[in-house]
C-alpha cells in the first residue's frame, strides 16, 4: 500500500486539483491511500467562523463565503447540475443548523466540530471528482479509523484502538480520506493541531504497514531552508529520520513534527 498526502495549497483551486489526479496517474493509482487536506485558506476560514460565533457577531457571512469558494472550485471540475454542488450546500447548512443548536460553551470542542468540515468537504470534492475521471476509489470518513482522547484541538491518538480500525483496511482498495481529524470515544470530532494532516498520513502509513508515504508539496522535496524565504536554498535528495525530526521539531514547516515518530 502506497500513502499519498495533499496538503492545502495542493487542493486550492481547480487547476490544482486537476494536478492532483494527474500526480496520481503517474504514480500508478492503486493500492494507495489519499490523505487530502482543506482546500486552500479554508482551515482559517473556518477558525473566523468559530471565534465569529462565541463573539457573538456574525458568523453566517463567513460560512458562506467558505460554501461559495467550494462551489467556485467546483464549477471548474463538474459539469452544471453535478450532485456535488447539492450536496456542498446541504453541507453548509448543516454546518449552521450544528451551530444554531449548540449549547456547548466549550471552545474547543465547537472548534473541532466545525473546522473539521474543510477536510470533510474538501475530500468529498476530491473522490468525487477522482471517481468522474474513472479513478475508481472509496471515500474515508477518517474519523471511524483515527480514534483520539478528547483533547480538542490536539488529540492524543489511541494507537491500539487506530492501529486494530486501519489495519481492517483493504490494501486492494484505492481510498480518498481526510487529513487533521480523529475522533474521541463517543465518536465526536477531534483535531490533531494545525497543519497535522502529515501526521495523519503517517497514521495510516504506520497503520497499513505501508511500503512508501509521499507527502505532495509545492516545493520540490526538502530543501536545506525555506525558499520563501532564503534564496540559494538546495534540495535534499536523502535525509535521515533523526536529521528530518530535527529539522521539523526547530521549525522547518515542510513537515509537521509529529509525522516522523510513526
Ligand atoms: P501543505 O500545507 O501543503 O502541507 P506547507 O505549506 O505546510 O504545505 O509546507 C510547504 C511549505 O514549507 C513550502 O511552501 C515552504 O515555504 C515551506 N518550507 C519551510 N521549510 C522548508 C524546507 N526546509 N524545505 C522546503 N520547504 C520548506
Ligand atoms: N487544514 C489543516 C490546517 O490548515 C491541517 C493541514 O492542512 O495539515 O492546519
Ligand atoms: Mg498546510
Amino acid at each position: 500500500m502506497k500513502i499519498f498526502k495533499f496538503g492545502g495549497a495542493s487542493v486550492k483551486d481547480a487547476e490544482s486539483v486537476k494536478n492532483v489526479a494527474f500526480v496520481l496517474e503517474s504514480e500508478g493509482f492503486e493500492n494507495c491511500l489519499v490523505v487530502v487536506s482543506a482546500m486552500g485558506k479554508t482551515t482559517n476560514a473556518l477558525e473566523q467562523v468559530v471565534h465569529n460565533y462565541f463573539d457573538k457577531v456574525n458568523y453566517q457571512t463567513e460560512i458562506e463565503k467558505v460554501k461559495q469558494m467550494h462551489l467556485e472550485i467546483s464549477t471548474g471540475l463538474f459539469p452544471k447540475g453535478h450532485a456535488v454542488f447539492a450536496e456542498i450546500s446541504l453541507f453548509f447548512s448543516d454546518l449552521e443548523s450544528f451551530l444554531r443548536r449548540n449549547k456547548s460553551p466549550n471552545y474547543n470542542f465547537v472548534y473541532d466540530q466545525v473546522v473539521s468540515c474543510g477536510e470533510m468537504i474538501s475530500s468529498k470534492i476530491v473522490s468525487e471528482y477522482l471517481s468522474d475521471i474513472q479513478f475508481k476509489n472509496t471515500w474515508l470518513d477518517a474519523r471511524d479509523y483515527i480514534k483520539t482522547d478528547s483533547n480538542y484541538r490536539e488529540g492524543n491518538v489511541n494507537w491500539e484502538e487506530t492501529q486494530k480500525k486501519i489495519s481492517a483496511l483493504d490494501s486492494q482498495t484505492c481510498y480518498v480520506t481526510q487529513g487533521f481529524i480523529g475522533s474521541e470515544a463517543n465518536n465526536f470530532t477531534v483535531t490533531l493541531g494545525r497543519e497535522g494532516s502529515d501526521y495523519s498520513a503517517a497514521i495510516f502509513a504506520y497503520g497499513l504497514n505501508a511500503d512508501a508515504m509521499t507527502i505532495w508539496k509545492d516545493v520540490p522535496g526538502v530543501m536545506t531552508g525555506d525558499p520563501r524565504k532564503f534564496e540559494n536554498v538546495s534540495l535534499i535528495s536523502t535525509i535521515s529520520y533523526e536529521e528530518a525530526i530535527e529539522m521539523a521539531y526547530y521549525g522547518a514547516s515542510v513537515i509537521h513534527p509529529k509525522t516522523l515518530q510513526p
